[in-house]
């Protein structure tokens, strides 16, 4: 029997991938977001391909407010931003 592998689509290239190439995005249960490199915090979760190519895209299509179902504010945008660079820019 394979074991197949999870694959989640980017929200910002659409793109379907492996869950493990890919970053979370989250909702806290206290309604924070933040980026889950590590894939193991808990809540509500959108995929993301670790660039801020992909960000950009989803800041554009307003991927991540489809998924959490809620407008997602500048500032949040701005810290994901942030986080992505130092993920990103290696
Ligand atoms: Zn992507």
């Amino acid at each position: 029997m394979s074991k197949k592998i999870p694959v989640r689509r980017c929200v910002g290239c659409q793109e379907m991938k492996g869950k493990k190439e890919m970053i979370r995005v989250i909702r806290t249960p206290e309604g924070d977001f933040l980026l889950d490199a590590t894939g193991k915090k808990n809540g509500r979760g959108a995929y993301l391909c670790p660039s801020r190519e992909c960000l950009d895209k989803a800041r554009k299509n307003k991927g991540l407010e489809r998924s959490f179902k809620q407008a997602i504010p500048k500032e949040v945008y701005e810290a994901l931003e942030k986080e992505m660079e130092d993920i990103d820019g290696k």
